[in-house]
Order: structure tokens, then C-alpha cells, then sequence
């Protein structure tokens, strides 16, 4: 028998990106060979919200039926000063909650379900740009060059009472996003920055994650409980700049061909409308052998259907860190609730 790695498409990493072109490859009937260099279940760092084009995604690759009960509905969001609430409302389109646990793992038993063949706890360290080699490793690690370090935190919680599905938390050192999640689980998950490294996180994570004393998020925050250990934290988050670029030189999905900043909760939709936005081109490059035309093709596709997402969404990142600008935003969030409903849409 002809081995995926010999005949078909290789994909580097198992995440959300790599794991749902792994299964629309199969889906086709194409030999698909994944390496991941973790393993699974596993936490990841997200706010486990999924909102935008992708959704419909999910229903294609056919894991809704095992997501039964570990997924809910998010119909309400509220926004916070450090002082305030500012507004409540109801999200344009529903999105879904689901813990990045269950989904990455159920993701990774369809896609072997569908005979495709996954190699855990295998690191590619191989040339890049090889013809039938896939990048879905993720957010390319930035390094540190401006005046800050942007770095994300999440924990689930129970005994945590939320007056909306999704809160959104906002502070002058960053924001902390609480979302309902199935089982009376709560994620809590932050995006911050800081001049400084910070050696200290693995004891003051809890603390980041309640905000100042006093203020909504830590009377939130005051009595939760966090669940099975599931504190996890990443740095390096490329989040500051103003102007993104895809990557030009690979044939990737996901975060490695471009992160959607992370306060527009569509980093999931976008890794799975990636994969299904490279599928023809993989198939093409499958029946004409011309690797190159797949990867500019690929590369002009990012260019015309997301530029405009992924500027407004990096604008919009940025605001929120700087003092005086997202005081403004606020502001005009509590004047005008349409605004988040204008930066959803410019953003989808
Ligand atoms: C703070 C924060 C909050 C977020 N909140 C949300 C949210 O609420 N909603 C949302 O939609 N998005 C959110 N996101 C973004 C979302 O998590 C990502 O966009 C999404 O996980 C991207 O999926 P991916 O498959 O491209 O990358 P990943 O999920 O990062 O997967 C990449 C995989 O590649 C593997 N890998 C890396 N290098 C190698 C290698 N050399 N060999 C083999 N394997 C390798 C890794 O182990 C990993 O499993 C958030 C991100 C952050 C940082």
C-alpha cells in the first residue's frame, strides 16, 4: 500500500487549521499525513469562541454529532470599563462555545476516523517550502522589538455567575474575556501586555486574570474556582503592528499564514476557512504537479478575501492598547452599542 506521506498531502500541525483540511482532504479521498508536535487533549490559549464563516465549516467536516453537549449557543455580550458596564446586547449572528480541549482532540479522531493517518508528539524540523508540504503550525512567534510584550493567560472556572454569555473586560494593561461554556464551566482568558518580561506569571496569573480591585471583573472573579488545572499562558503574540502581512514564502492555513488579532474571537473561524479556501489548490496541484501556481494562487486568495478583515482587525487590536484611544472607543461603544455589531461585521 502507498503511504499518505508518499502519495498525498503533508500537513505540519494539529490544530484547528491543519486538523480540518486533514479531514476535507479525506473527505476527497486524498492521502493526508499530519504531524503534530504535542498530543491531545490538550488546553490551549483561545476564549473558545467561535463566530464568523468557519461555523458553517464545522457542520461540513461533520463534527457536530460528536460535539453533542460539549458545545453551546453564545446569544448575549456585555462590555466593561474598569469602573462601568457600558453595554449589553445580543450578538448579530450566534456564535458557539466550546473548550479548545474537546474540540482539537474530537477534531483529531475524525480526521483518523476518516483514515487519516496522524504522527503525535512529532516535531517537523525538515525545509520548508517543499512541494506537498503544508504549514498549519500556528502563530508565527514575534520577536521582541517594539516597547512591549503582548502575552495571553486563560484558566476555566466554575462558580463563576455571568450576566451575559460573554463578558468582555477591559483595562489599561489589556482586556479579559469571560465566556459560558457547557457545564457550568466558565473560560476566562486574557490578552495583555507589559514592558517587561514576567518571570512571575505561573504565581500572579489569577491575579491578572480578576483585574483591579473593586472593578466588575474581580467581583466576577471573586469567588471562582479554577478547573482541573487548566491554567495555560503564551507570549510572544504578534498583536501590536499595524499593518499585517501573510506569509508569501509557504503554502499555510491558519495563524501561520496570518493571525487574526485575538479580541475579534475569529481566529478559529479563520483557521478553518483557510483550510477550506486551500483545498482546491491542493487538488490542483495534485493533478497538474505545479506546486508554485498552488501556493501564489493560495497567496493571492488570502489577498482578496481577508486583506480587508485583517486590517480592520489589527486596527481595531491596536486602539485597545493604547490608553487614550480605547478610552474613546468605549465611550462610543456605550453611546452607540451598533458600533460593536459595525466592528463584528468589518471583521467578518
Ligand atoms: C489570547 C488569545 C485568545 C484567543 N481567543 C480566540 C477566540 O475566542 N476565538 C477564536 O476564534 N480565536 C481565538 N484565538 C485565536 C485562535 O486560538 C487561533 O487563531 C487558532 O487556534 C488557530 O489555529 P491554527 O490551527 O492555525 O493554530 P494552532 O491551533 O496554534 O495549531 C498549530 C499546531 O501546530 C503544532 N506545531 C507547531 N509547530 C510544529 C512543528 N514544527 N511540527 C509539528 N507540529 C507543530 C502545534 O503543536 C499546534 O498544535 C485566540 C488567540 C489568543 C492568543
Amino acid at each position: 500500500m502507498t503511504s499518505a506521506s508518499q502519495a498525498g498531502i503533508t500537513i505540519i500541525g494539529g490544530g484547528l487549521a491543519g486538523l480540518s483540511l486533514g479531514i476535507l482532504l479525506r473527505q476527497a479521498q486524498i492521502p493526508v499525513l499530519v504531524h503534530e508536535a504535542g498530543c491531545y487533549p490538550r488546553n490551549k490559549v483561545c476564549g473558545e469562541f467561535i463566530s464568523g464563516a468557519g461555523q458553517a465549516l464545522i457542520n461540513q467536516i461533520g463534527i457536530l454529532p460528536r460535539l453533542k453537549g460539549k458545545a453551546m449557543e453564545v446569544k448575549t455580550v456585555a462590555i466593561f470599563s474598569a469602573t462601568d458596564c457600558l453595554q449589553s446586547s445580543t450578538l448579530p449572528v450566534p456564535a458557539l462555545a466550546i473548550s479548545r480541549l474537546d474540540l482539537d482532540f474530537q477534531m483529531a479522531l475524525q480526521f483518523q476516523d476518516l483514515q487519516g493517518e496522524l504522527k503525535t508528539g512529532s516535531r517537523f524540523t525538515g525545509q520548508r517550502g517543499n512541494p506537498g508540504i503544508v504549514f498549519a503550525t500556528g502563530r508565527r512567534p514575534q520577536t521582541y522589538s517594539g516597547e512591549f510584550r503582548y502575552f495571553g493567560l486563560k484558566a476555566h472556572f466554575s462558580e463563576l455567575e455571568l450576566a451575559s454569555d460573554l463578558e468582555l473586560h477591559f483595562g489599561h494593561e489589556g482586556y479579559v474575556g469571560l465566556l459560558r461554556l457547557p457545564g457550568g464551566m466558565v473560560n476566562v482568558c486574557g490578552l495583555f501586555r507589559a514592558r517587561d518580561a514576567l518571570p512571575d506569571l505561573s504565581q500572579t496569573w489569577k491575579e491578572r486574570l480578576s483585574g483591579k480591585k473593586g472593578s466588575p471583573l474581580s467581583r466576577r472573579m471573586a469567588s471562582a474556582k479554577e478547573v482541573d488545572s487548566s491554567f495555560c499562558s503564551v507570549a510572544a503574540l504578534g498583536v501590536g503592528t499595524f499593518f499585517p502581512q501573510f506569509n508569501p514564502s509557504e503554502f499555510s492555513v491558519g495563524d501561520s499564514m496570518l493571525m487574526i488579532p485575538p479580541f475579534t474571537g475569529n481566529g478559529m473561524s479563520i483557521a478553518f476557512e483557510t483550510a477550506a479556501l486551500a483545498l482546491p489548490h491542493l487538488v490542483n496541484y495534485l493533478k497538474s504537479g505545479n506546486w508554485e501556481n498552488a501556493r501564489l494562487n493560495l497567496y493571492n486568495s488570502y489577498r482578496s478575501l481577508l486583506n480587508s478583515r485583517m486590517r480592520a482587525a489589527y486596527a481595531v487590536q491596536w486602539m485597545m492598547f493604547q490608553p487614550g484611544l480605547q478610552a474613546l472607543l468605549l465611550k462610543l461603544l456605550k453611546r452607540r452599542p451598533s458600533l460593536l455589531n459595525t466592528i463584528f461585521r468589518l471583521t467578518r
